[in-house]
């Protein structure tokens, strides 16, 4: 089976600005120092990017945008275009976060032009999936999830190099957690989804990171789990205690 380093993600939705970003990001990589192993990425809103980027050179801290336009440059007004988030300093972006499907209309077409533009542009999508409560509780998990995951994956190569983040939305800032074994039961289904398209390899190599309230206590039970390769956290990566407690989940 191929080797997956752990990613642990920060979404930082639309908290921070840019000299909050440097503050804690200064604060951040003196709590980590030294830790191994573990691919750290900071997700800042767009006004905070520059200064963000500025604050981990040197680091080794990866950089996302928490969302991005397919197209390459044009009349679009308030979008930003893959080669902006790469000039900026990002090496990765969000994409389909349950909350720009909730609130912004974002679809799994959109989302896979997304994914596409992102790859072209050499950015690692972090792609989101996840059922809601009700279609958890009609017994859709399966259906939604391979949906979901299918589209958004359509057309790509078995070469490509993305994360997938799976998020169920009822457990996304509501304090509530998937269990790991909820959480590894819809990791082992992805995975073997992936097997089939893109392919084997690309299934055993693709880390998939689990969202949803993950805090310092609850990641260790979660990383223990054979097919979570990571977390993406909202809420307890804001604070420089919560988030290097997540990302120190080996100590
Ligand atoms: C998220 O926004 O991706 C998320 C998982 O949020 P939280 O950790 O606050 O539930």
């Amino acid at each position: 089976m191929a080797e997956r380093k752990p990613v642990i993600a920060g979404n930082w939705k639309m908290f921070k600005t840019g000299s909050e970003a440097k503050s804690f990001l200064a604060e951040l990589k003196g709590k980590i120092s030294g830790v191994q192993g573990v691919e750290v990425v900071v997700a800042p809103p767009f006004t905070a990017l520059a200064q963000a980027a500025e604050a981990i050179k040197g680091s080794a801290i990866g950089l996302a945008a928490q969302n991005l336009h397919w197209e390459e440059q044009g009349a679009f007004t308030g979008e930003i275009a893959p080669a902006m988030l790469k000039d900026v300093g990002c090496g990765y972006v969000i994409i389909g976060h349950s909350e720009r499907r909730q609130f912004f209309g974002e679809s799994d077409e959109s989302v896979n032009r997304k994914v596409k533009a992102a790859l072209k542009h050499g950015l690692i999508p972090i792609m989101c999936v996840g059922e809601t409560l009700a279609e958890r509780e009609g017994g859709k998990i399966k259906e939604v999830i391979e949906r979901q995951v299918r589209k958004g994956l359509d057309g790509l190569g078995a070469d490509a190099n993305l994360i997938l983040a799976y998020e169920p939305v009822w457990a996304i800032g509501t304090g509530k957690t998937a269990s790991p074994e909820q959480a590894e039961e819809v990791h082992l289904m992805i995975r073997e989804l992936l097997k089939q398209t893109p392919g084997p390899d690309f299934s055993s190599r693709t880390r998939i990171l689990y969202g949803g309230s993950v805090k310092a206590d609850n990641i260790k039970s979660l990383m223990a789990k054979p097919n979570i390769d990571g977390a993406l956290v909202g809420g307890a990566a804001l604070k420089a205690d919560s988030f290097s407690g997540i990302i120190r989940f080996k100590d």
